[in-house]
């Protein structure tokens, strides 16, 4: 679904991303992580087209990523869920998750709200419908910026640190949806710390740093016997 080839990106003359070899198949779900500034939102980002790459090759189900004429289409087939909510403070919840299906897929309003309101009950916001985004709390307000992704019926979701803005009491309501979408087949890369998530439903785990991938393994060898000594170094640090 996703391979990166020997891709290379520099920001002027850091070079951000060195080399990068992935491989993410259909329904597989991988994490990436590493010390902070090692590249591994560059890295999620190159997969949409938000961060240019200067050479190697990107594919995302047989489009190039590098190719402008295929951005469109390559967008409307990946969700990405960040950090930061970022929903449309003066719009409902419902409103928030049927905006950009019935205005960019052109899906008719009624369509577009019986599914926006399945979705929403699947993330477990069935009574929140209706509410504002500050009526809500921080893991409420990413499980709807999760379902708005969803409700574009994306082929691969990404995810760059879903949980790291949230108080520690909600991180498990949104890691929850998460592990029900990798359960359900959906094609994942998710960037996260929160290695708990990784042993239960990752396939694979990267870690990455400065720009490099140190390490890919599953995650019962990752965690028992990462084989990189910068990886059992990063592990000793956040376990
Ligand atoms: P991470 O997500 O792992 O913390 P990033 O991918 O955000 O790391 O950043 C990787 C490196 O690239 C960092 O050194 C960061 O400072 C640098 N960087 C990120 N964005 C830019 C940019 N727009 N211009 C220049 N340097 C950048
Ligand atoms: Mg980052």
């Amino acid at each position: 679904m996703i391979k990166f080839n020997e891709l290379n990106k520099w920001y002027g003359a850091h070079h951000v991303l060195q080399n990068i070899n992935l491989e993410v198949a259909k329904g597989e779900v991988v994490v990436v992580c590493g010390p902070s500034g090692s590249g591994k939102s560059t890295l999620i980002r190159c997969v949409n087209g938000l961060e240019k790459f200067q050479s190697g090759t990107l594919i995302v189900d047989g489009l190039s990523v590098a190719n402008e004429a295929n951005l469109r289409q390559l967008r409307m087939e990946l969700g990405f869920v960040f950090q930061q909510f970022n929903l449309y403070p003066h719009k409902t919840a419902l409103e928030n998750v049927t905006l950009a299906p019935i205005h960019v897929r052109k899906l008719p309003r009624k369509e577009a709200i019986s599914r926006g309101r399945e979705i929403l009950e699947k993330v477990g916001l069935g009574d929140k419908f209706d509410a504002y985004p500050q009526q809500l709390s921080g893991g409420q307000q990413q499980r709807v910026a999760i379902a708005r992704s969803l409700c574009m019926q994306p082929k691969v979701m990404l995810f760059d640190e879903p949980t790291s803005a949230l108080d520690p009491e909600m991180i498990n309501e949104v890691l929850d949806v998460m592990v029900s979408l990798a359960k359900d087949g959906m094609t994942m890369i998710v960037v996260t710390h929160e290695m708990g998530f990784a042993r239960k439903v990752a396939d694979r785990v990267v870690f990455i740093d400065k720009g490099v991938i140190v390490e890919v393994a599953e995650p019962e060898a990752f965690f028992t016997a990462p084989k990189n000594e910068r990886t059992r170094e990063f592990l000793g640090k956040i376990l």
